[in-house]
């Protein structure tokens, strides 16, 4: 191998949103190994600056990696038939009766061996990182069980280690009740407290803890004993919260210096308080609210209003959002929630990268992680404007190029 570590590369005249804005003229941008070097006005721009560089080409819209905060992404089986059957006007109890639903695919994937559940998500990943992905989010939560989450978690680590992208995992062993603790929440709640988080703890095999605070799932109360734990081993925590009521999971989180709240289409005033106080980042899922059909926003004028940082995700599942493109968040995040395409960007840039505790990361700056994403669009806007597959340029993962040339 040649001596990549120095290598240099220069991109001239592109339009960079650099995280957080649009900058206000076309720049010069060099990485060096696996860092950004330059970043400087055209107008700035000498020889200096070109010394040793192989040209990388001139125009377009540079972007940091996206950063893709919340998925789901390993996983067994599929609910197309329960797609069809609901447009067919099966009710969601109907089709939980005929055992489908979340459990449906909790079954799949305890029967699915590591190996299986590696290959069916591996295409999933790619397509994320064919659409500019360079760091993502992948929880467990539908094993359920000690073994089951591992195997989950130990799918998730692989990934990261196959294909050129970071890997974030989350233990979400509090997703929902398996049918074994039928009647018995507390009970399981007490296996996620005492064995779980203990044991992907000892395996290194999570990031961060996560949990579904909600009616039909598990209350505030329940939450809570999964951060305690959390907490006693180290790991950083955040939250599904209010996602189809307010029970205030999210204000609770955020006492609990949660990283992020995620959905929060109830989230009310004193929730917003809280996530404020605590600086947590309010991850925004348009894809679930798209496909479920919800029609409660979330409170995106509050947020912005309380300098609260939002994120996009694609919440990328098997049955709540089964929406493999984190561009097309970009666009439902616009048009469903009037976020402005600059907000979207940073959400899925420099806040997306905050929810995942790596603040400072998603940003195009001197000294910065060279992960980048050269796009054919008109403008930073341009992304969120249309979607359009195939518009990915090149992208860099740790000064590497891994698409295009
Ligand atoms: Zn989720």
């Amino acid at each position: 191998m040649p001596n990549s570590t120095s290598k240099r590369r220069l991109w001239r005249d592109v339009r960079v949103f650099d995280g957080l804005r649009t900058l206000p003229e076309p720049m010069a941008v060099v990485t060096e190994g696996t860092r950004i070097a330059s970043l400087v006005a055209m107008r700035d721009a000498d020889e200096n600056l070109v010394e040793g560089c192989s040209d990388m080409g001139r125009g377009g819209v540079m972007t940091p990696g996206l950063v893709d905060c919340h998925t789901h992404l390993v996983f067994g089986g599929g609910r197309a038939d329960e797609f069809e059957a609901r447009l067919e006007g099966a009710s969601y109890e109907e089709i939980a009766r005929r055992g489908g639903g979340i459990l449906s695919t909790v079954r799949a994937t305890r029967e699915a061996s590591e190996e299986e559940l590696l290959a069916l998500a591996r295409p999933r990943l790619e397509a994320l990182i064919a659409d500019g992905v360079t760091t993502v989010e992948i929880k467990s939560g539908y094993g359920l069980d000690v073994a089951s989450e591992l195997k989950m978690l130990r799918v998730a680590r692989r990934l990261g280690e196959e294909l050129p992208v970071r890997v974030v995992t989350t233990l979400l062993g509090a997703h929902a009740l398996p049918p074994e603790f039928k009647g018995d929440s507390d009970g399981y709640i007490d296996l996620v407290c005492r064995e779980m988080v203990p044991a992907a703890t000892q395996a290194g095999l999570a990031d961060a803890v996560d949990v579904f605070c909600e009616k039909i799932a598990f209350s505030v109360a329940q939450c809570e004993r999964v951060f305690v734990a959390a907490e006693a081993h180290g790991l950083p925590i955040k939250a599904h919260a209010e996602q189809l009521s307010n029970l205030g999971g999210t204000a609770m989180a955020a006492r609990h210096g949660a990283l992020s709240a995620d959905h929060i289409e109830y989230l009310d005033a004193a929730g917003i308080a809280a996530m404020r106080e605590a600086g947590s980042v309010a991850v925004i899922l348009p894809g679930a609210f798209h496909t479920l059909r919800e029609t409660q926003q979330p409170p995106i004028a509050a947020l912005r209003k309380a300098g609260v940082p939002m994120a996009v995700a694609t919440d990328a599942n098997p049955g709540s959002s089964p929406l493999f493109m984190p561009t097309l968040m970009l666009n439902l995040a616009c048009t469903l929630f009037r976020l402005t395409p600059q907000e979207a960007l940073a959400g899925m840039t420099a806040h997306g990268a905050t929810a995942l505790g790596l603040a400072g990361q998603g940003r195009i700056r001197e000294g910065a992680e060279a992960d980048l994403c050269l796009w054919n669009v008109e403008s930073p806007a341009g992304l969120a404007y249309a979607v359009q597959p195939g518009r990915l340029r090149q992208r860099l993962f740790q000064g590497e190029l891994t698409h295009g040339n």
